[in-house]
Order: structure tokens, then C-alpha cells, then sequence
């Protein structure tokens, strides 16, 4: 009988965790290797990760972790999750006054979720824990790789030699997945055997983590009661170089992320004095929940980290090796889809390597064709896999690219603001003939990136066609742009998350 493949797994962040979970449910023997120590040991986590504390999970991610072969899986993930039913948009009148105004994400009410990134972590790695075909092996730092002889080397965070260096271990595999994030080794070692096209940029933004608190205030109900604004949106202060998130917690706090210009944080950083005033004329209203004394050591003791998006192609090396999420394509966050697409590559590349053992398995036990062997299966996969997925992981990173840039310079002109609401009149009026908006087709299904953007720049392209021929009609136009000032006096930005 041949022997199970191994499959070793470099990051046990979600998506290597999750991997690792397909892979075991597969008889893959596998070895998961993470840098880190257990983030399930709280002693020993550093206290500023460098991850988003919650993100938002939505429909890509939950799909692929609904198809993990394991209901219980999807479930207890779902536990702790809040439903967030659209954004908050938090800004203040010409004459002072602060206002909200909820834009719900969906016309046919769907949400995404706010999930902690840790528990979710967490509860993957539990899993993973309790199969006895996989083995976790914290504080293991990937130094080098040979794809062609199919070995790694490993350093020992935790174990030093007489010379007080880390001790170093080889390993041997027969696939590798490389989950290690934006500044994958993997990926680096891939490289020199593969001839991957690779670009990375660095935006000019950087972002740093506050907390608003739980507090007890009166409410019907006592999950609400819990929750200083809504738990059920997230929370935007925008503005045309900056931006102020908060997204909920299930003990009632929010996790808030400052998006900025770095000269913003240069400039704060040499005289936090400002921080204040700053926060009262950027976005107002924050300061009514988060003190300032908070506010400053949140600033002061929190990272200020860049953020990175890199698209690459092909993802993998023969039948050796191959990357996934972060590793082969990390975003910036202004989609809230990173997490979530690396869940998908997870999705997808088991079920092309599904397909492909499927297609070799003989019909019956008689049958003399002759099967090719597990490597030879997978260099076709990972082949497919490349060729399939890197069309879409260029285009979500694109999507991602591309908002935050309408957010910065577009956000606030009167044309874009119409397009949007052209946009969102079309998806609630015309859904029944498939209109939707680029956003529920990238949140609410599994729809490839690619097609969303080919079908959503074919919707553009009618629309102005619409608008064009109706620009021929004054009292149309005059009623489109009535019903348009009223709907403007109600809102305010339109932001991707
Ligand atoms: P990572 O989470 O980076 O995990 C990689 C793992 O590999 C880590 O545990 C690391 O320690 C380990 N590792 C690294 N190097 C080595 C090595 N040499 N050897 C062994 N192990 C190694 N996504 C969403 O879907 N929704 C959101 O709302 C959202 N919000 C975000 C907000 C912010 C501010 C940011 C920065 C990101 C956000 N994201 C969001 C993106 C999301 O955090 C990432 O896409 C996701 O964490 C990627 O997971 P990953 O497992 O690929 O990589």
C-alpha cells in the first residue's frame, strides 16, 4: 500500500491552519511549523501582535471553512462572531453637530461578521490538535528550503546550542504549503527554484489599534446593553486622507483602527500634544468614547505598521510547493478580504487536487490503466491551481488598491458620489435582472474576483449608456436628481468595508 503523503505546512496563522485541517482530512501526514509561540498560551503572546486584533468575515471565508469536513468546525467559529449588518457612518454637520447614518450592506439583509482573530486561530488550531495525523510545532522558524530534494531547514526558537545559537533541524516533505504571510520564506525560497513575476508595494498608510471599552448602559437587550455605539455595524469616520474604524468584540468593547498618511504620524509622533485636537477635527465624536488618556497611550504604546499588498505568479514549484494567503498575496485591508480570499485559496486548491486524484483513481479494481503517481497528480493541480487563482488574487488585490484611493481622493466628489448612488438604486430596483453592487458580489458570494470586475466594469458601461440616453430626457434627469439630493442629505461616505 503506498505510504501517506507529508505535508508540511510553514505558518499556523488562520490560513496555514486551516490547510493544514484540509490537508489532514485528506491522510495527508502533516507537520505544521509556526514561528511563534502557541498564541493559545496567552503567557507568552507578545502584546502587540502585529495582526488586526477582529476582522470581518464574510461569505468567502465562511464557505471555505463550511467545506473543512467538519460542521463543527464552521459552528464554533460562528459562536463568538457578531453579525454586522452594514457600516456606521459617524461625521458632524457644517453647523457642529455630530451625526450617524447606518447604510446597510445588503438589500436582502445579509451580514458580514466581526470575528477575533485570535479565537479563530485558536479554535483552528484546537482542532488541529485533537487529529492524530498532525503534529504543531510552535517557536520553528523556516530558514531555508530545496524544493528539488524536497528538504527544509528549521530554526529552534526556543533550544540553543553550546555556542549559543539556535539549534537548526532538516526535515523532509512531499508537499509544502507555504502560509507565512506577507514576508513568506517560503515564498523567498520558492523563488529561486520557480520563475515567479513578483510585485510588491508599500501604500502610503500606515495603521495603529484602539480600544474602546465595554460599558453597562441601559438597553432591552443585555447583549446591546453591553456596547458604547452599535454592535451590530461597522463604525466609519471617514475622511479624505484619514479614517477611524471601530469594529466590535463579543465582551462589549470595539477594536479601532487609525488609518493614516505616515507624515500624519510623524507629525503626531514628535507632538502627541495634538493627538486631540487632531482626533476632535478628524473624527469627531470619537473622543465621547475613548478617553484621552487611552487615546494617547494607545498611540504611543501601539505599533504604527505599514501596510503591503503583492501580487505574484505562479504560486508554486512542481508538485513540491506552493503559497497561499498572505504569502502569495496580501492586500491592503480596505476590502476586509484578505483573510477571507486566503480561506478561498484554501477552498479551491483542495478541490482541483481533489479533481485531479479523482480523475487518475481507476474505475474498477480490475482496471489496468495506469495511475500516475501522487506527485504527478499534485504538479498538475498546483499547475492548474496557479493558472486558475492568480487571475483572481490580482484582482481582489486591485479592488483593494483601488478603493482606497476612491476613499482618499474620490470619496467626496459630487460624480462619484452619484456613480455610487446610480450604482445602489440599480442593485435595489433592478436585483431581480441580476444587478448587483461590486461590493455583495465580493462579500456576499464565491463569485471569482476576475468575473466580479469584468461583469461589474460591464454594468458601469451600461449604466452611462443608460444615463447618456436619459440625459435626452430633462424630466427624468430632473427626478433622478431630486431623488439624489434627498438620498445625499441622508448620507455620508461610501466605503468599501
Ligand atoms: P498571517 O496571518 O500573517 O500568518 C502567517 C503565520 O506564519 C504567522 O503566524 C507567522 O508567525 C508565521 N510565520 C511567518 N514567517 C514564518 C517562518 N519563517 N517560519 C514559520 N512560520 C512563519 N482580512 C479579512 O479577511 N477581513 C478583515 O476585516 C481584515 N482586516 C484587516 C485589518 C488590518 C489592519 C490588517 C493589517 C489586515 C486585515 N485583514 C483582514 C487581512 C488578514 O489579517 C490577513 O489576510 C490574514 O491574517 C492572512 O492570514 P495568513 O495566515 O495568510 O497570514
Amino acid at each position: 500500500m503506498d505510504r501517506p503523503q507529508k505535508l508540511v505546512v510553514i505558518g499556523a496563522g488562520p490560513v496555514g491552519a486551516l490547510a493544514a485541517l484540509y490537508g489532514a482530512q485528506r491522510g495527508y501526514e502533516v507537520e505544521i511549523y509556526e514561528l511563534r509561540p502557541d498564541l493559545r498560551d496567552k503567557k507568552s503572546i507578545p502584546l502587540n501582535f502585529t495582526k488586526s486584533i477582529n476582522l470581518a468575515l464574510s461569505e468567502r471565508g465562511i464557505h471555505a471553512l463550511r467545506q473543512a469536513g467538519r460542521p463543527e468546525i464552521l459552528e464554533d467559529v460562528m459562536r463568538g462572531a457578531i453579525p454586522m449588518r452594514g457600516r456606521m457612518i459617524h461625521g458632524q454637520t457644517s453647523s457642529g453637530d455630530l451625526f450617524d447614518d447606518a447604510q446597510d450592506y445588503d438589500i436582502f439583509g445579509r451580514t458580514i461578521f466581526a470575528a477575533d482573530r485570535n479565537e479563530l486561530n485558536s479554535k483552528l488550531l484546537d482542532k488541529l490538535l485533537g487529529l492524530p495525523n498532525v503534529k504543531v510545532f510552535f517557536n520553528h522558524k523556516l530558514t531555508g528550503v530545496d524544493f528539488k530534494a524536497c528538504k527544509a531547514w528549521l530554526e529552534v526558537k526556543d533550544q540553543f546550542l553550546a555556542n549559543g545559537r539556535h539549534k537548526e533541524i532538516e526535515i523532509d516533505f512531499d508537499f509544502m504549503i507555504g502560509a507565512d504571510g506577507a514576508h513568506s520564506a517560503t515564498r523567498y525560497h520558492i523563488m529561486k527554484f520557480a520563475r515567479v513575476d513578483y510585485q510588491q508595494e508599500f501604500i502610503d498608510t500606515m495603521w495603529c489599534e484602539f480600544r474602546m471599552e465595554a460599558v453597562e448602559k441601559p438597553a432591552n437587550d443585555a447583549f446591546e446593553s453591553k456596547f458604547r455605539i452599535s454592535p451590530y455595524h461597522l463604525h466609519i469616520w471617514p475622511g479624505r486622507d484619514f479614517m477611524f474604524i471601530a469594529i466590535p468584540n463579543e465582551d462589549g468593547s470595539f477594536t479601532c483602527t487609525l488609518f493614516m498618511p505616515q507624515k500624519h504620524f510623524t507629525d503626531l509622533e514628535a507632538n502627541p500634544a495634538k493627538l486631540t485636537s487632531f482626533f476632535d477635527t478628524h473624527f469627531p465624536g470619537v473622543r465621547n468614547h475613548i478617553p484621552d488618556e487611552a487615546l494617547y497611550r494607545s498611540f504611543k504604546e501601539n505599533p504604527h505598521l505599514p501596510l503591503i499588498s503583492i501580487k505574484c505568479k505562479p504560486y508554486h514549484f512542481g508538485s513540491s510547493g506552493v503559497i497561499l494567503g498572505d504569502a502569495a498575496h496580501a492586500m491592503v485591508p480596505f476590502y476586509g478580504q484578505g483573510m477571507n480570499a486566503g480561506f478561498e485559496d484554501v477552498r479551491i486548491l483542495f478541490s482541483i487536487l481533489d479533481k485531479h486524484a479523482e480523475l487518475d483513481e481507476p474505475n474498477s479494481p480490475t482496471d489496468v490503466v495506469s495511475v500516475s503517481s501522487p506527485a504527478a497528480q499534485r504538479a498538475q493541480a498546483l499547475a492548474e491551481y496557479s493558472a486558475v487563482r492568480a487571475p483572481d488574487a490580482h484582482s481582489i488585490n486591485d479592488l483593494a488598491i483601488n478603493n482606497y484611493i476612491e476613499m482618499r481622493s474620490s470619496v467626496l466628489s459630487r460624480t462619484y458620489r452619484l456613480r455610487k448612488w446610480l450604482e445602489e438604486f440599480m442593485s435595489v430596483h433592478f436585483s431581480s435582472f441580476g444587478w448587483q453592487t461590486k461590493y455583495s458580489r465580493v462579500t456576499f458570494s464565491s463569485e471569482r474576483y476576475s468575473q466580479i470586475v469584468a461583469q461589474n466594469n460591464h454594468q458601469s458601461m451600461m449604466l452611462m449608456r443608460c444615463v447618456m440616453g436619459l440625459a435626452a430626457s430633462p424630466l427624468v434627469i430632473s427626478g433622478l436628481v431630486l431623488a439624489y439630493r434627498c438620498r445625499r442629505a441622508l448620507s455620508g461616505g461610501f466605503l468599501g468595508r
